[in-house]
């Protein structure tokens, strides 16, 4: 399976010119960030492996890519959750919809697993009778995620030279901050990215365990109110469709509006005028379950 290069389209948002690197345009059914990340595994044999075991939420877009890696390689797929909604057992959609349609297993285990942590629980309880089995930590967070990602640097890398783009930023939100590491590792460029999940003091922390140098550490932008993962709120709704109104893109519903409102919180603060190449890490079937959370909480 050929993973393309995806383009690098320009987009004017408040009056602004960004290039956008469409990652979201990948491949229909591996796509994003994830497909970058679990790249390692797509392009490697296993002989020995029949099964991919992994955990996080059941509307997780990693759940949809796994089941989608899985599928590829003629793999199952374990997904350890804690529980899943009723309202999304009987109602499936997203990303979990598409995960029960590639055939992977969704096995909640909050009470078996009571106070241990997820990976614990997996490394102790169940991969000692899984022997032909990968775990792969929550969001792909770990070295295998480097190789695909390194690829997207090296795409970047060749446009920008071509383009004589010697002072370029790069931005893009993160998660576990898997994603944004790899490339400042891989890029001569500034990478820029902020905390999605947990605090910017947690994102730090990922960033040592998967490199203790910090010259690979990207900087991590702020903004004044803080986030919590999942919750809806005003702004995000509102710039999330001022994107879809202005550039004619879909971004996705999690990420992307911290994403943007940290980047240009951060380009007003310091007057900053040099190019942005902003990175749309896929991920919009999770948009499913997203857009009426938002449709039923803030009607226009
Ligand atoms: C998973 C995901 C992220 C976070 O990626 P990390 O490598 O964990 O930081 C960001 N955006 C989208 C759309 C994602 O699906």
């Amino acid at each position: 399976m050929q993973l393309s290069n995806t383009p690098i389209e320009s987009i004017q948002f408040k009056n602004r010119h960004f290039f956008l690197k469409r990652d979201d345009l990948l491949h229909p059914e591996f796509s994003g960030n994830k497909a970058r990340k679990f790249y390692y595994f797509l392009d490697n044999d296993f002989p020995n492996t029949t099964k991919l075991i992994a955990y996080g939420s059941p509307q997780a877009n990693s759940l949809y890519s796994f089941s989608a890696l899985a599928k590829l390689k003629k793999w199952s797929l374990d997904f350890y959750v804690d529980h899943i909604p009723n309202y999304l057992k009987h109602h499936p959609i997203g990303n979990y919809a598409a995960a029960l349609n590639n055939g992977a297993q969704i096995i909640p285990i909050a009470k078996e697993r009571n106070s241990m942590s997820m990976t614990d629980y997996i490394e102790q309880y169940i991969m000692p009778y899984e022997n032909q089995a990968i775990f792969v930590p929550e969001g792909g967070r770990c070295q295998y995620a480097e190789p695909g990602v390194k690829i997207l640097a090296n795409e970047i890398l060749h446009w920008a030279e071509k383009q004589q783009l010697s002072d370029l930023k790069i931005c893009l939100p993160s998660g576990t901050g898997t994603t944004a590491l790899y490339l400042q590792k891989n890029l001569p460029f500034p990478v820029f990215s902020c905390a999605c999940v947990g605090s910017s003091v947690y994102l730090k922390q990922q960033f040592f365990e998967l490199s203790k140098n910090e010259s690979h550490h990207p900087i991590i932008l702020s903004t004044d109110k803080k986030y919590h993962f999942g919750k809806l709120y005003p702004q995000f709704y509102r710039i999330w469709q001022e994107l879809k109104r202005e550039t004619g893109i879909e971004f996705e519903l999690l990420y992307d509006p911290l994403g943007w409102l940290s980047l240009l919180n951060y380009l007003e603060q310091h007057q900053d005028t040099s190019p942005v190449l902003y990175i749309h890490q896929g991920g919009l079937l999770g948009n499913q379950s997203m857009l009426p959370r938002y449709q039923r909480k803030f009607p226009d």
